[in-house]
């Protein structure tokens, strides 16, 4: 489905397979990056990433008879998925200056509670395995659909990147997002980690952790689902996404 909808957008599409053992679970499970490169030929490439695979077991849910099932994943996955494929849309429509893909991850959210193996596959095998040139940088967008959004500076990203960090917040304080909060918030093991981990990419995570807020949780639940979300949510975080990619800011 997305490979269909980024086909005509796109200068070129990968789609990335691979299988991963699961020894808690004993299988070999094949999952799917897909990739939509975008003026590649400029090279300085940026790499804007999220994960469209979601949890398959709702362990937080409140109801334990529910703790077994999967979870709709409305913020936690496709609400990343939504601004990429909107993006895609905006890149197909003006080229960039620059190169930029659109990395769809998968296996982002397999892994077990206190065990972070299995978490963050997709990103793994990618950073692992490079389907396209090196990139100079990369932003996961993770979990931003939240009606209540609140994005702290997650701390590994300001490690990574902080002119990125700092670009990017700049943006979001020039529009009036109040969302964005210029502040180091918790340390957060996502899709980031490995880019910066095995392909030394600096890298940064746009996420808020806290959905709706710190006392209230749909994460990891059923409760996460569109009614939770906000379409101004992922506009702010798309808009704060083109004004980079087109450098419609003053440094
Ligand atoms: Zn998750």
């Amino acid at each position: 489905m997305f490979i269909a909808f980024l086909t005509p957008l796109a200068d070129t599409v990968i789609q990335q397979d691979f299988e991963w053992y699961i020894k808690p679970d004993d299988i070999n499970f094949n999952m799917t990056n897909i990739i939509a490169n975008f003026s590649m030929e400029k090279g300085n490439g940026l790499i804007i990433a999220a994960h469209w695979d979601t949890r398959p077991r709702a362990e937080h849910d409140p109801n334990p008879r529910n703790r077994g099932m999967p979870i709709i994943g409305a913020n936690d996955g496709a609400s990343g998925i939504a601004v990429l494929m909107h993006l895609a849309e905006h890149l197909a429509e003006k080229k960039p200056d620059r190169a930029v893909s659109l990395v769809f991850f998968d296996g982002e959210d397999y892994g077990f509670t206190g065990n972070l193996e299995y978490y963050c596959m997709g990103s793994e095998y990618f950073a692992k395995n490079l389907p396209i040139p090196k990139p100079v940088e990369a932003i996961v967008i993770d979990m931003i659909g939240d009606a209540e959004l609140t994005i702290p500076v997650e701390r590994s990203s300001y490690r990574s990147h902080p002119k990125l960090v700092e670009s990017l917040w700049k943006i979001a304080d020039r529009h009036g997002y109040s969302e964005f909060e210029y502040r180091i918030g918790e340390e957060i093991y996502d899709d980031h980690i490995p880019l910066i981990k095995f392909a030394d990419i600096p890298s940064i995570d746009i996420i808020d952790f806290h959905y709706p807020n710190r006392f209230t949780n749909y994460w990891h639940t059923l409760q996460d689902t569109p009614d939770k979300c906000s379409p101004r949510s992922l506009e702010v975080v798309g808009q704060v996404l083109l004004d980079y990619i087109y450098q419609e800011y003053n440094h």
